[in-house]
């Protein structure tokens, strides 16, 4: 989506001095087109699968259906957002807390593997598959003793909630082929969230391929997958410093050259595929002056696009000017000075951006925050205070 894009949809809008701008605009071409590169580029042995957390919207999922290898979900109810927009689009399935009726339902919607987090999830599944006499394919999600590596987020290399510590797994392999409701297909390791740097994600890969092929040899298995999760980062502090991924690509490509294992690579990225296709976009209401720092006050919030607040990190934005101004007296305004982007909620929480310059800011413009199309409308809480949703614009076919 180009700025003018942007522009277009402000223009298209009759402008209302009672209902002020707040969108979200997801360019759904762009999407396809970034999924297609993004696969693309992976070597022929990796999938390219979509966690469709990130943004579950069924727009997004009916772009990317057949531009990705799969989905990732997280919950049976994603199972039937997957399942809404494909029938038969591969599906894995992760998260600690699975109930059991998300492990029938899991079994019902033909999942392709599940990913087991602990010792009582691989019994209640074997045992829930054996009385419907299926076989459930299950990857071990593990939580490796040692990340080589730092990011916002870390659900592996040290105690945390997810998957199995790399310690108790070799039990599990003694135990699963008493179990005859499952059938092991090998190991899922998402131990990190947001990780800017593709030479430390490689020495990540080149960990869990260690890990993988000394449990191979050591207990005679045969791994058909490895998922190596997702995690590949978004570059919010800098835009134009993007994770590196073809550089990431090429060392991926030499270390399976090197390595040639048996089994296949899945990726189940959320951020790093969706996050570039959202913008969303807010009026400023008001423009004041508080002991020597401006504040903007947005049409929206953190109510909408909690990551942010969420991240404690300013969230880039630009500027969209507008200049008619309905109002018979003068407008507030800022000009080449730091100012904070403030929502709409009665919490100083609902801040989005800290003390950035601008050139000029004035009530009555519009911000658009961007890489806005993972993790934002998904992960807020909307009906705080009752204010309007934004409108919710999915581009297509321009
Ligand atoms: C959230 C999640 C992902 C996606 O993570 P991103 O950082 O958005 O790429 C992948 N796998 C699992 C298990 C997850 O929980």
């Amino acid at each position: 989506m180009s700025l003018q894009h942007l522009r277009n949809y402000l223009e298209g809008r009759t402008q209302s001095r009672t209902q002020p701008i707040c969108a979200y605009l997801y360019d759904l071409v762009h999407l396809r087109a970034r999924a297609d590169s993004l696969r693309q580029s992976l070597p022929p042995q990796c999938k390219l699968f979509y966690a469709i957390k990130a943004n579950s919207d069924e727009p997004v999922l009916k772009a990317l259906a057949g531009h990705v290898d799969g989905f990732e979900v997280a919950s049976l109810g994603e199972i039937h957002r997957a399942r809404a927009v494909d029938d038969s689009i591969p599906i894995v399935f992760g998260g600690p807390g699975k109930s059991d009726a998300e492990l029938e339902g899991a079994l019902d919607q033909r999942i392709m593997l599940t990913h087991v987090e602990s010792e009582h999830q691989l019994r209640r599944l074997d045992w829930i598959a054996r009385s419907r006499n299926q076989v459930a394919d299950i990857l071990l999600r593990v939580n490796p003793a040692f990340v080589p590596q730092q990011a916002t987020l870390r659900m592996g290399g040290q105690a945390t909630q997810f998957g199995i510590d790399e310690t108790q797994i070799p039990a599990l392999f003694e135990l699963i082929p008493t179990l005859p409701g499952i059938r092991l297909k090998g190991l899922h390791i998402h131990a990190i969230s947001n990780n800017l740097d593709a030479c430390t994600h490689l020495a990540l890969m080149q960990h869990y391929f260690d890990l993988a092929e000394a449990w191979q040899r050591r207990y005679g298995l045969a791994f058909d997958w490895l998922n190596v999760g997702g995690g590949i980062g978004v570059n919010y502090a800098n835009p134009n410093a993007p994770f590196d991924w073809n550089s990431f690509c090429a060392g991926l490509s030499a270390l399976i050259a090197a390595r040639q294992p048996r089994f296949q690579i899945v990726f189940e990225c959320g951020r790093f595929l969706a996050a570039d296709c959202g913008y969303y976009m807010s009026e400023v209401t008001d423009i004041k002056t508080s002991y020597n720092k401006h504040f903007a006050i947005l049409r929206g919030g953190s109510h909408h696009f909690r990551l942010p607040v969420s991240w404690q990190h300013n969230h880039p934005f630009m500027v969209l000017a507008r200049d008619s101004w309905p109002y018979p007296f003068s407008r507030p305004a800022v000009h080449d000075a730091p100012v904070t982007l403030c929502g709409e909620l009665c919490t100083p929480k609902d801040t989005l951006a800290r003390d950035v310059h601008v050139e000029r800011l004035r009530a009555g413009d519009c911000v658009v925050f961007l890489l806005a199309g993972a993790y934002g409308w998904h992960i807020s809480h909307h009906d705080f205070l009752s204010h309007p949703h934004p409108e919710r614009v999915f581009l297509d076919n321009y």
